[in-house]
């Protein structure tokens, strides 16, 4: 594998699925070994447990804090920090991740849309409260009030029968609509939002690139290349950036 010639896409887009935190130690959320356990998040972490009972969303949220607040960026989250601040001034960049565990943020990554929002983060449950999202470590063993209302405070990520955030998807949206060069990385490619990404960039003939672990069941077509392997080991590569996995 050589390194990718960046400087000659105009707009890049990448995505990222759970598959470039693993090498974080944060397992995906879902299937075996998932963070959740034995614990059904499909019947756990919706918004209907949230309307009923605040605190057992809580309870689920407080150990995926705990996990991602002992994990730290991998050499796949440097190698896109580090692309990105190589990048020409007038070269269009975006960085898309369905992960909420903010490893791209605190690997230097400046233009990220976190679809799915940030464990780490807090905001109100109330739509008319103008109480901002905040940087929020706490684990709660009671529930958490509003300081602003009073209303119960949630994490800040969308649930899994929530609808993504209407900025978040408009932003994305926005950024397909004339890419020329897509990634997706440790993410499926065969379903959303991967699968759709991928579709508007080859529409608008961007050149697509897949990264995983494992290859697509079945194909994708509207991926033209396919690179099958570790994103710490693949991404730094790609990048032409040498990342020391030895820390001193
Ligand atoms: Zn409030």
């Amino acid at each position: 594998m050589q390194p990718m010639d960046f400087s000659v896409y105009r707009r890049i887009v990448i995505l990222t699925g759970a598959g470039i935190s693993v090498a974080s130690g944060l397992r995906p959320y879902r299937g075996a070994g998932g963070v959740w356990g034995d614990i059904d998040p499909q019947k756990a972490a919706t918004r209907a447990i949230l309307e009923q009972d605040p605190q057992k969303v809580w309870e689920l949220c407080n150990e995926q804090r705990r996990q991602v607040l002992q994990s730290s960026p991998n050499p796949a989250h440097l190698a896109l920090a580090s692309l990105e601040a190589s990048l020409h001034p007038t070269q269009q960049f975006l960085l898309v991740t369905q992960n909420v565990d903010g490893l791209h943020h605190r690997a230097g990554s400046q233009r990220v849309v976190a679809l799915h929002g940030d464990i780490c983060r807090t905001r109100c449950t109330s739509a008319d409260c103008s109480l901002a999202a905040f940087v929020d470590t706490a684990a709660y063993t009671e529930l958490p009030r509003c300081s602003r209302c009073g209303s119960p405070l949630r994490p800040d990520i969308v649930l899994f029968d929530e609808p993504l955030p209407v900025d978040a998807e408009w932003a994305v949206k926005r950024a397909l609509r004339d890419c020329d060069l897509f990634l997706a990385v440790g993410t499926s490619g065969t379903v959303a939002p991967a699968s759709n990404f991928v579709r508007s960039a080859d529409y608008v003939g961007a050149r697509t690139i897949f990264v995983n672990l494992e290859p697509m069941d079945p194909p994708n077509p509207y991926f033209h290349e396919s690179l099958l392997g570790r994103a710490e080991e693949i991404l730094p590569v790609l990048c032409g950036v040498s990342l020391s996995s030895d820390p001193g």
